[in-house]
């Protein structure tokens, strides 16, 4: 039996009396509307701990776009289900009052209680989306408060926000970070939820996406060492789709820099961000990424 828990409060007295009887729990923060990407975090997480939390919130703090909240898909009951059936121990949800109580100012959180999410969060994601990962740092906080998790899983495909929670548990002295690979379909595109909102026009052009990647991953292996090159043969694949190009880029994951840097020689990543048709005229923006070497 999953038990849910509307309240963070609830949630956090069921946590401690967990961990006060000695049991391991593992974390799994997610957003809802889920799929075999999240279910691959659960996965691994039960196979780890004794307890495996997931909590489902749509965080108001890391959308830039009102638009984009809105849309997000959510549905509860489909969540709830698979997560009885993956074995999970407990689901909670809340609001941004339960999570911060008292603090909000006529519904929203004052400036001065975003955490500075680091350095990770220069450039790409960061860039494009400003605000997005002080908002998921600060959320992300709050939730490891409440559930006080030995390891917490993050999916790879949001590699960006991986280095930026990997920052804020060093800070904090925990939890133990698990980075777990992105899960796609069968034509290559990522997992998301995101993927519902799309059209039919942008369900055909997402996986050039990571065509592109796959190109940059096969010019590496043949040796090209040069970012603006690969940076290139990214750009002539999404080129061939209909989508709406933010950023195709290369990163040294070893020292993350908002600009593309000079060189790269051991260590790579690509990652690309494009907007696809969706329904109803809106415009779904999907990201994705994979490591070169
Ligand atoms: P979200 O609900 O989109 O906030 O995602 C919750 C967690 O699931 C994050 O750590 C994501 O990186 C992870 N995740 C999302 N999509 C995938 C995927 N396709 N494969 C693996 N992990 C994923």
């Amino acid at each position: 039996m999953t038990l849910c828990f509307e309240s963070p409060e609830e949630a956090r007295r069921w946590c401690r009396s967990e961990r006060d009887a000695g049991r391991s729990i593992g974390f799994v923060p997610t957003m809802g509307a889920l799929h075999a990407g999240h279910l691959a975090l659960a996965h691994r997480a039960l196979a780890e701990n004794e307890r495996v939390v997931v909590s489902i919130f749509v965080n108001p703090l890391q959308f830039n776009d009102p638009g984009d909240l809105e849309r997000y898909p959510r549905d509860f009951a489909a969540d709830a289900a698979l997560l009885e059936e993956k074995g999970v121990s407990m689901v909670f949800t809340g609001t941004l009052e339960g999570f911060f109580p008292g603090e909000l100012i006529e519904g929203a959180l004052p400036e001065e209680r975003y955490l500075d999410p680091g350095p990770a969060a220069e450039g790409l994601e960061g860039a494009f989306r400003p605000g997005h990962f002080r908002g998921v740092a600060t959320i992300v906080d709050r939730l490891f408060d409440v559930v006080e998790p030995e390891r917490a899983y993050f999916g790879q495909k949001d590699y960006q926000q991986c280095l930026v929670v990997e920052e804020l548990a060093r800070r904090r002295g925990g939890p133990r970070i698990v980075v777990c690979p992105t899960v796609r379909e069968e034509d290559g595109l990522a997992l998301s939820s995101r993927n519902l909102l799309l059209d039919e026009e942008g369900r055909a052009a997402a996986p050039t996406i990571q065509r592109a990647l796959e190109a940059a991953r096969a010019a590496w292996n043949g040796g090209e060492r040069d970012p603006d090159r690969l940076c290139e043969r990214m750009g002539r694949v999404l080129a061939t789709a209909p989508l709406e190009v933010e950023y195709a880029e290369v990163r040294d994951p070893r020292a993350w820099s908002a600009e593309r840097p000079a060189r790269l020689d051991q260590h790579a990543v690509a990652l690309i961000a494009a907007g696809a048709s969706g329904r109803a005229g809106s415009r779904v923006r999907l990201i994705d990424n994979l490591i070169l070497a």
